[in-house]
């Protein structure tokens, strides 16, 4: 057998042009990566570079970036505090694993576990959301010594199994083999509830009824915890009403079982003013799990919960690349100019100003069903006129029509018929105009 090192074969070819480049990298792609590995559009773009608010494709082609690598780049792409950073602590060491202290990893835990709102708070970092659910939900059974979980429809968690177990999702969900008990309640995807036509107070009510009735008739009351997402992700942004998981919180209190607020997607301020998806339903979580944006794009992910919460793990339990110290000084970079710069606080001008424009396009529009969301995190869900039938050709057709006016937006939702607006939080009023006008016109460019 002979080993092929890419680099070295493709070294000394011809310089392709710019299309046939990235036509290369896709077919490379497709021969070596997995068939379920989704590439957004018809002609999939090769990203090669990005600063501020924008991106760049191997092509040159330059891009007002709407969906900031699935709300992973938080502050704004090529940040130079974090680069700084990066490039500083890569100097210096790269891992220095967990049998050692490390200076950027504890001021980060620190960092967090103040940020955080919970009391005598500790932090277990991980490499990712998937990894950090997957502790919380390790801590919440050993704590509660009970397998039982809570999870709300149309919700994504993460892909290993326990966390695949817990996802709501067909679409995303192989199996759903966990060794956790999982029962579902009502609630995250209002558009698509039974009590849907209730106003804000009844609905939360119905749902605050359908949990009682479900602790009752499908559980056998000694549940460890409810994880849920403040605003639905993957679920295509779904929001219940402020207030929600308070009522709900109410009624998990007289059990004891653990509220789990999984802010993979809502975390650092991307709900605009808060600085949490918690905070918009008056509560403080027992457990919090945050991933994607606080370190701006490095694998950096992580559990925050009171010590005797986090400390019920008694075995050994260690993540090799978790809060490595060359993550944790991207981390401690981002969330210092995240809270310096009150980026929340734009999340929240910038979202009302997308909203201005884009409402009333909305509203003339019978195959958007709905604008929602919250702060820097807005969707639009695509259905058949005059009813709720999901329509993800429109929706795959608008995902084109932005990238022909060189907008990036994001597509998702159970149906893959929401389309997501999540701009880094630095976004600025131009880029807010500009960005909000050319979905505008992408809209009506679709009959
Ligand atoms: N939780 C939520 C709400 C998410 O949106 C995601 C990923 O999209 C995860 C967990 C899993 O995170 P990761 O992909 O970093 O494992």
């Amino acid at each position: 057998m002979t080993l092929t090192d890419p680099a070295v074969g493709h070294a000394g070819t011809a310089p392709a042009s710019d299309r046939a480049r990235t036509e290369d990298l896709l077919a490379r792609h497709r021969a070596v990566m997995p068939r379920w590995q989704a590439l957004y559009y018809e002609q999939p773009i090769a990203l090669s570079h990005g600063e501020g608010r924008h991106v760049w494709d191997v092509e040159g082609t330059r891009y007002l970036d709407f969906f900031g690598g699935i709300l992973t780049t938080m502050t704004a792409h090529a940040l130079p505090e974090v680069t700084a950073a990066v490039q500083e602590q890569a100097g210096k060491i790269l891992h220095s694993s967990t049998l050692y202290l490390n200076e950027q990893t504890i001021e980060l835990a620190e960092r967090i576990a103040g940020l955080s709102g919970i009391p005598d708070a500790k932090v277990f970092l991980t490499p990712s959301g998937t990894e950090a659910n997957d502790a919380a939900l390790l801590m919440a059974t050993a704590y509660r010594r009970s397998n039982q979980v809570l999870a709300m429809r149309n919700s994504y968690h993460g892909r290993s199994f326990s966390t695949i177990g817990i996802t709501s999702h067909r679409s995303w969900s192989p199996t759903s083999f966990s060794g956790l008990q999982v029962t579902y309640v009502q609630g995250g995807y209002r558009l698509r509830s039974p009590f849907r036509d209730l106003p804000d107070g009844e609905y939360t009510a119905a749902c605050v009824a359908d949990l009682r009735q479900l602790l009752d008739m499908a559980t056998s009351g000694d549940v460890a915890c409810l994880i849920a997402e403040p605003v639905q992700g993957v679920g295509g942004f779904a929001t219940p009403p402020d207030g929600f998981f308070g009522a709900i919180k109410e009624v998990l209190d007289e059990h004891g079982i653990l509220f789990v607020s999984d802010e993979v997607q809502t975390g650092w301020g991307r709900t605009g003013e808060n600085f949490w998806g918690y905070q918009a339903h008056g509560i403080t979580p027992d457990l919090l799990t945050f991933a994607k944006g606080v370190g701006n794009g490095v694998p950096l992910g992580g559990v925050v919960a009171r010590a005797e919460v986090v400390d019920a793990i008694a075995a050994n339990h260690i993540s090799t690349f978790g809060g490595s110290p060359l993550v944790s000084a991207a981390a401690n970079a981002n969330l210092r100019y995240l809270v310096e710069h009150d980026l929340q606080g734009n999340a929240r001008r910038q979202g009302e100003r997308l909203r201005a424009v884009l409402q009333p396009v909305v509203n003339e529009t019978p195959w958007i069903a709905e604008l929602r969301g919250k702060g820097l995190m807005l969707a639009l869900e695509t259905v058949h006129p005059g009813g709720v039938e999901p329509d993800p050709a429109r929706a795959a057709a608008l995902t084109e029509a932005c990238k022909e006016r060189l907008l990036l937006i994001g597509k998702g939702g159970l149906y893959g018929n929401v389309l997501r607006v999540a701009p880094p939080l630095t976004l600025t009023d131009d880029e807010a105009d500009e960005g909000a006008a050319l979905l505008a016109d992408a809209i009506r460019s679709i009959g």
